[in-house]
């Protein structure tokens, strides 16, 4: 199948994160595309780059104020004495109903949910050949290729209409979407990624022409903490479009591809004309976040488990953070899947 990355997706370079409160390295690095595009072309995908697709399917899921946001941020924030070298937020609304803050520290707490998504000077041009990526993979799928692969970095699935998040921007797997419901009357997002894709089930939480499903480890006491509980089913017409799997700590290959199995029956019940894969590797038992216990053989399965489902599919890289086989990992995925037919 078809890859598609551009270098630009490279340049986003953020150094500082903080977890439980303590000031560390951002796991989201740079480096992850080397890995990542080794990985691709282990499984015979051949690399293209996605052209300029402008703001129209970014903006089909984000807001215009926070678009205008992350282009404009860095550039505001340096006029502040003393700033940080990165966008970074210190002050949070507790409820988003209040009034829309004028000033670029504001704005920061209003359209960022945590601390892992520092914006540089790079950050807007990086994510926005991200989300092209993800079009250019959507297209390819609409044009009659089986599936596509979009190597998404930075990540997209924390990013909401208009907040970004754990280490996202544009919510790149929504963008697919959006993209894909111009031919699809109906598509599914399936989300295998460790971490619950709060901002995927956000933008889409009152539709029922999307269907979200998100596999992830059990969020009472993981990251996003505040969403992917099973109870959470979507709202208004979305109700019922919405469907949560939340799985035990260090989970393994069994309870994942069983959980799998019942995500597969929500999703032929949905009777999708197209698939989005939001495709996080970090749930593999050696990722530095180490909240399941994936292998890789187990990735092969997974991928093969879900090229069964023999829907148009564009897989959507989300998570998966450095380790030795964070290539293979994927390699293993795609392999699996079908990658190597052309
Ligand atoms: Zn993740």
């Amino acid at each position: 199948m078809k890859a598609f990355y551009a270098e630009e997706q490279k340049h986003h370079d953020p150094k500082a994160f903080l977890s439980s409160g303590a000031a560390q390295p951002n796991p989201e690095k740079p480096e992850r595309v080397e890995r990542l595009l080794a990985g691709v072309k282990s499984a015979g995908c051949a690399i293209e780059r996605p052209r300029n697709h402008g703001l129209g399917p970014v903006s089909a899921v984000h807001t215009p104020e926070y678009l205008d946001f992350l282009e404009h941020v860095f550039e505001r924030w340096q006029r502040i004495e003393g700033a940080s070298a990165e966008v970074i937020p210190n002050i949070h609304p507790i409820a988003r109903n209040g009034s829309y803050p004028a000033s670029a520290v504001g704005q920061a707490g209003y359209h960022m949910a945590d601390t892992a998504c520092p914006i540089s000077g790079e950050t807007w041009q990086s994510a926005l050949w991200s989300a092209w990526s993800a079009v250019e993979a959507a297209e390819t799928v609409m044009a009659g290729a089986p599936a596509a692969y979009a190597l998404c970095r930075p990540p997209g699935h924390h990013a909401f209409a208009d907040v970004a998040g754990g280490f996202c921007f544009i919510n790149n797997s929504a963008v697919a979407a959006q993209v894909l419901r111009k031919q699809a009357a109906r598509v599914a997002i399936l989300d295998v990624d460790l971490h619950h894709g709060n901002g995927t089930q956000g933008i889409f939480y009152a539709r029922p022409d999307v269907l979200t499903v998100s596999l992830h480890a059990d969020p009472v006491r993981f990251y996003p903490f505040f969403w992917g509980h099973a109870d959470e089913r979507g709202e208004g017409p979305g109700l019922g479009y919405n469907f949560n799997l939340p799985l035990p700590r260090k989970s393994a290959d069994a309870a994942f591809l069983e959980a799998l199995g019942v995500a597969f029956q929500r999703i032929r019940a949905f009777s999708p004309d197209a698939l989005v894969v939001a495709l996080g590797l970090d749930a593999f038992q050696g990722d530095p976040f180490g909240g399941l216990s994936v292998t890789t053989p187990g990735f092969s399965r997974i991928g093969e488990a879900i090229g069964k489902l023999g829907l148009p599919s564009v897989i959507v890289q989300e998570g998966g953070y450095l380790c030795d086989e964070l290539g293979d990992n994927l390699t293993a995925f795609l392999t699996g899947f079908g990658g190597r037919m052309r």
